[in-house]
């Protein structure tokens, strides 16, 4: 079909055919799968509370009951799990854990009454001259390298870190440090007193990565990829991740739904990761012990927030990926979907342990929303749930294409 006119008509006639066949249930399934997995009966898909084995058994039923077969791969990690809700009252003021206030991810436990002589304030103009002076690549990284640098060391002051937006992060390590992030608008006054209270452990856990296949006419795999761990809870306040990455777990599984009803022409291998938020360990186990031939993989696609956002999308390593790369940017363009644009590679999300193996592998997510990023406010009601079925048919669209492609170019 030369004529891109034509070609546009004949996407859109099939855009048509393609929403009324299966759009209704469409939004609902995407819908109830985000709201099941960002509610507090998932607490944050946290390990400490178990909310990520309810997660994990609403997906392997959802797979199951289209008759997809699934299998779990084990995933250990250490995580510093916050045992009960952390308490911090500053100048008689109550703050709200999650809002105004985190214990570092990597701090010890710690109690007590703070005044000035025993706090250290380290606001982020100090962290940038630290940033450059020891050459790190974040400030988050030089508040990780002054807890480790008080590691070990008598215990008498507490690390303040304020911050325009407390953001939560990685727990994957534990220091002997008592350490703190605080709303900067908070501390605009010099603070008089502190009381503080937290409880954490050192934990061993465990979790699954959660692999269906899905059989297609040929034996060369797509391999779709999504996390759908997050941030957990801080006692009573938890992180819904609706956006990260429910949103990436439901396209998937939607994207099962339909091919399990209609095989595609090549193989889907669909994985929902678990430990991303801790560093990308399920995909690191995933890709280091494949349960799939990395020669019959022709390319990779991960989905990390993808509900939020109408400027296009971002396309992670698509320079590497010529071919899916242009596909996916012909699609955008055809269909208005906004533009696609290609992002240099990084270690930000579950693609790159495939990529560091050779594997042509795209990390996808939706650009410009303002949905807040590992926050407790991070929630399904405020999701636009258009781009995520937008997202579903950009998917399938590229799928569909480029197993065509197959047929018409051997060895590829
Ligand atoms: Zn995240």
């Amino acid at each position: 079909m030369k004529s891109p006119i034509l070609r546009k008509l004949y996407l859109l006639m099939l855009l048509s055919s393609v929403c009324t066949v299966a759009a209704e249930n469409l939004r609902e399934d995407l819908q109830q799968d985000i709201r099941y997995l960002s509610s507090e009966k998932c607490r944050g898909r946290s390990y400490a509370a178990g909310g990520i084995f309810h997660a994990e058994r609403y997906i392997v039923r959802q797979l199951k009951d289209c008759g997809i077969r699934v299998f779990r791969q084990t995933v250990p990690y250490t995580i510093n799990v916050t045992l009960e809700t952390p308490l911090c009252v500053l100048n008689g003021d109550t703050l709200r854990p999650g809002y105004d206030f985190i214990p570092h991810p990597y701090s010890a436990s710690f109690h007590g009454h703070f005044c000035p002589e025993n706090m250290e304030i380290y606001g982020e103009d100090t962290l940038k001259i630290l940033q450059d002076s020891l050459d790190l690549f974040s400030v988050s990284a030089v508040r990780r390298h002054i807890m480790q640098t008080r590691d070990g060391q008598k215990r008498s002051a507490l690390l303040l870190f304020p911050e325009e937006d407390i953001l939560q992060s990685k727990q994957d390590k534990r220091y002997y440090t008592a350490a703190l992030q605080i709303r900067a608008s908070l501390l605009e006054e010099s603070p008089k007193e502190l009381v503080v209270a937290h409880r954490s452990a050192y934990k061993k856990l465990r979790s699954h990565n959660i692999i269906a296949l899905i059989p297609g006419s040929s034996d060369s795999l797509i391999m779709l990829t999504a996390h759908y761990d997050h941030m957990g809870d801080l006692g009573t306040i938890y992180y819904p991740g609706a956006n990260d990455n429910a949103s990436g777990t439901a396209v998937l599984m939607a994207l099962a739904r339909h091919y399990a009803e209609d095989p595609p022409a090549c193989s889907l291998l669909v994985c929902l990761l678990t430990g991303e938020e801790q560093g990308l360990l399920g995909a690191e186990h995933f890709a280091a012990s494949p349960r799939y031939d990395p020669e019959r993989v022709i390319c990779l696609i991960n989905l990390d927030m993808v509900g939020s956002g109408h400027k296009g999308y971002g396309m992670v390593n698509g320079a590497a990926c010529p071919k899916e790369a242009a596909i996916l940017q012909e699609i955008c363009e055809t269909l208005d979907f906004g533009e696609c644009r290609i992002r240099d590679n990084s270690p930000n999300s579950d693609h790159y342990p495939f990529t560091k193996r050779g594997l042509r592998a795209i990390f996808l997510y939706s650009s410009g929303g303002e949905q807040p990023y590992h926050h407790p406010d991070d929630i399904a009601k405020t999701l636009d749930w258009d781009v995520l079925e937008q997202t579903v048919f950009l998917i399938r669209e590229f799928i569909d294409r480029r197993s065509a492609a197959l047929k018409t170019v051997a060895g590829q």
